[in-house]
């Protein structure tokens, strides 16, 4: 082996740097390996808008993370997200499955680790728009998402990048980690792809950051089940599968959801892999203000079960469980003010019409007659009576009829109307490796292997049937900084 480091550290997501540079600061020499080629690195944190979920008691410990103008502060209500509140959604949403000692962490250290990365040079802004209405001439944040990183998912990568760099951590692209070097239950470095061939690199300590398995089609069908195939991916096409299956193959154990995974409502016509120019955009997120119909006509979900951070990860398998794996959303004018910007691009699958009639047979593959009976039955159920409010959990709802939409009902009458096209996007996966409160990777008899530690996609037990807004890039915080600190000890 030619070369030896400290920590060498495989991804170069979110997760990846914030291990790296933690690592770093325990004085370790750290690599880190990204198989990416560089104009396509940073995995799906990369992909994101770089909305990021963490414990607030209020403005004070905001302004330890954000620069807040006084307009700002004026006219917005920022409000709290308490760390218990940050508990009861990880239970409620995760049907109480969530792993205890891994969302303590999660919870505990998430405003201290949003501090720590500031620290580094990222930087933070609110999210209005998307997280916060202006009612009343005044923003309310909702639904305990307040923050996101500057520049988006590529201002996030770029910026923990630049960070790393100026530390001295070296990060080399196009390489891919393939095996972990393994002798009497240690873990001593690893075989390395780079092009045609394969090197060894020595590491006292290798941490694994180098996401799930949502991009590889025959391990979605094996562990999510048939029809998984036919899902877009949204994010990074290199999240194949391979920490898992490196770990797995030195006998790490498995833990976790492993037929489940975070999948959302996506633009029909995407790509099969993420668009970088596009980004989140295929996402198709203002469901909460209209209905969505299949192929029958029929609605199948309850649009306004909760505000859209705690119900978007999990509708999107309801939409691939759909005749056809595809959906389309409604709206009408009084909402459509509303619609995030994706709703704006150029690459979305639309119809628009002044009348219901004339805009059923324009719904691609849907049962028109029955679609304007579901639209009948459907505005005649709505509380006219309850006023709506997008900021807040309104009980504007429409029932006695199957589904029942819980919020934000408005009958579907003013026109224009619009609709979207939706398919399956699938996120990332939620099984993966099992870790201990340090970082490190258990192995099948629950015992901590030597040298081996993991962060981000591909640890299991945090999240089972869905999850909140904006956790992926807070648990690829907290437990990179954790693993990093670990492997660098
Ligand atoms: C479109 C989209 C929008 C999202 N929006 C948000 C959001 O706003 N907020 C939020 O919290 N979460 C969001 N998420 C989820 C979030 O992206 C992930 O949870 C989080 O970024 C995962 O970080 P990670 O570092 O574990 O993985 P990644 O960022 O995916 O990094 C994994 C890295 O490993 C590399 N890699 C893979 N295999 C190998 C190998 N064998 N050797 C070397 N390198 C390898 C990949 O190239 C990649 O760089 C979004 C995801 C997508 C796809």
């Amino acid at each position: 082996m030619s070369e030896n480091y400290d920590v060498v550290v495989v991804g170069g997501g979110n997760a990846a740097f914030c291990a790296a540079l933690a690592a770093e600061e325990r004085g370790a020499r750290v690599l880190v390996l990204e198989r990416a080629p560089a104009e396509e690195a940073g995995g799906n944190s990369r992909f994101t808008a770089g909305a990021i979920r963490f414990a607030y008691a209020g403005l004070d410990d905001l302004l330890k993370v954000v620069e807040l103008s006084e307009a700002e502060i004026g006219n917005t209500d920022f409000g709290t997200y308490t760390r218990e509140q940050f508990y009861d959604d990880m239970g409620r949403v995760t049907q109480y499955r969530t792993d205890p000692d891994l969302v303590e962490l999660l919870v505990e250290r998430s405003l201290d680790t949003m501090v720590w990365m500031r620290g580094k040079g990222i930087r933070f802004v609110p999210i209005y728009g998307r997280q916060a209405f202006k009612v009343g001439g005044r923003f309310k944040f909702w639904g305990g998402l307040t923050l996101e990183s500057w520049g988006g998912g590529p201002g996030l990568v770029d910026s923990l990048t630049k960070s790393a760099q100026s530390r001295g951590i070296e990060v080399r692209y196009g390489h891919r980690a393939v095996a972990l070097l393994h002798r009497q239950g240690r873990v001593h470095g690893l075989r390395v792809r780079v092009g045609r061939d394969e090197v060894e690199i020595a590491a006292k300590a290798v941490v694994l950051a180098c996401g799930g398995f949502e991009a590889n089609s025959e391990m979605r069908c094996r562990y999510l089940g048939p029809g998984w195939e036919l899902a877009k991916v949204r994010g990074t096409r290199f999240n194949t599968g391979d920490g898992i299956r490196m770990a797995l193959e030195i006998g790490a154990m498995p833990w976790g959801n492993w037929s489940g995974c975070h999948a959302v409502g996506w633009e029909r016509n995407a790509p099969e892999f993420g668009d970088l120019a596009v980004g989140d955009q295929f996402q198709k997120h203002s469901y909460p203000f209209g209905i969505i119909v299949n192929a029958r006509g029929e609605r199948f979900v309850d649009e306004g079960a909760d505000f859209r951070n705690y119900t978007y990860a999990k509708y999107g398998r309801a939409v691939l469980e759909q005749p056809g794996q595809f959906a389309w959303q409604i709206f009408d004018s009084k909402v459509t003010h509303l619609l995030r910007d994706e709703y704006r691009i150029r690459q979305v699958t639309k119809a628009t019409a002044n009348t219901l009639e004339e805009l059923a047979p324009k719904l691609e593959g849907v049962d028109a007659a029955r679609f304007l009976e579901t639209v009948r039955a459907y505005n005649a159920a709505v509380a006219e009576d309850v006023p709506f409010d997008p900021n807040v959990k309104d009980g504007r709802a429409a029932r006695g009829v199957n589904p029942p939409k819980s919020n934000w009902a408005n009958t579907l009458d003013a026109p224009p109307y619009e609709a979207y096209a939706i398919t399956c996007g699938i996120t990332f996966t939620f099984g993966g490796l099992r870790i201990t409160t340090d970082g490190q990777v258990v192995d099948s008899d629950g015992v901590p292997i030597d040298g081996l530690y993991a962060a981000g996609e591909l640890v299991g037990g945090l999240f089972y049937f869905n999850y909140p807004g904006g956790t992926g890039l807070m648990s690829g915080a907290v437990f990179g900084r954790i693993a990093g600190t670990g492997a660098a000890a």
